[in-house]
C-alpha cells in the first residue's frame, strides 16, 4: 500500500518570516519507507525519460537526487552556491526577493548531449531550478525532466521550466 506522503511534511507557519508557511520535508527523509517511496516514484519518472545524469541544487536537491542517480546507475552533479567549487565553473544567477543569488557547477560535470533530470525538494518561484537548467544547457546537456517532492502552486515556478516534463509528488 502506498503511503500518504503528505503525512511526512511538517508545515511551519511564519518561518523564515511572518506570513510564509515553510514546508519541511526532513520528516519524509527521516522515514525509510516514505523516503524510498518518493525516491522510487522519481526514479520511475526518470527511467521513462532515459535519463543518464541527475543534477540537483544545494542542499536538499542533493538528498533527493543522489538516491535516484544511484538507482538509475548514472552520475550526479551538484549545483552549488557561488564560491564552493575548486575547479572551473559555469554559473547562473536568479532573482531573490531582495537582490540575487548565483549557483555554479563544475564546467565539465555534464557532457554535451547527456539527458539530464534536474531535481530539488521543492519548487517555489522557480528561480533555483531555472538557474540549474541554464547551467546544464550551457554545458550542452539536454534537460529531459524535472522532479520535486513539493510544488507551491501559487508561486508559478513552472514558468521557469519552459515546458520541460515535470513530476511533483505533492502540491500545496
Ligand atoms: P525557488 O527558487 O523555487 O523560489 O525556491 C526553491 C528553493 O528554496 C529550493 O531549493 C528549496 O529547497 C527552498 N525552499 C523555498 N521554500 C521552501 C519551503 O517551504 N520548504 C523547503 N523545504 N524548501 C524551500
Amino acid at each position: 500500500m502506498a503511503l500518504d506522503l503528505y503525512k511526512y511534511v511538517a508545515s511551519i507557519p511564519d518561518y523564515p518570516e511572518k506570513g510564509i508557511i515553510f514546508r519541511d520535508i526532513l520528516p519524509l527523509m527521516a522515514d525509510g519507507e516514505a523516503f524510498k517511496q518518493a525516491t522510487d516514484e522519481i526514479t520511475a519518472f526518470a527511467r521513462e525519460r532515459q535519463v543518464d545524469m541527475v543534477v540537483g541544487p544545494e542542499a536538499r536537491g542533493f538528498i533527493v537526487g543522489c538516491p535516484v542517480a544511484y538507482e538509475l546507475g548514472v552520475g550526479f552533479a551538484p549545483a552549488r552556491k557561488k564560491g564552493k567549487l575548486p575547479r572551473a565553473t559555469v554559473s547562473a544567477s536568479y532573482q531573490l526577493e531582495y537582490g540575487e543569488a548565483t549557483l555554479q557547477m563544475e564546467n565539465d560535470s555534464v557532457k554535451p548531449g547527456q539527458r539530464v533530470l534536474v531535481v530539488d525538494d521543492l519548487l517555489a518561484t522557480g528561480g533555483t531550478i531555472g538557474a540549474t537548467i541554464d547551467m546544464v544547457e550551457q554545458m550542452g546537456g539536454k534537460v529531459v525532466g524535472a522532479a520535486f517532492l513539493i510544488e507551491l502552486k501559487e508561486l508559478e515556478g513552472r514558468k521557469h521550466l519552459r515546458g520541460i516534463d515535470t513530476k511533483t509528488l505533492m502540491e500545496f
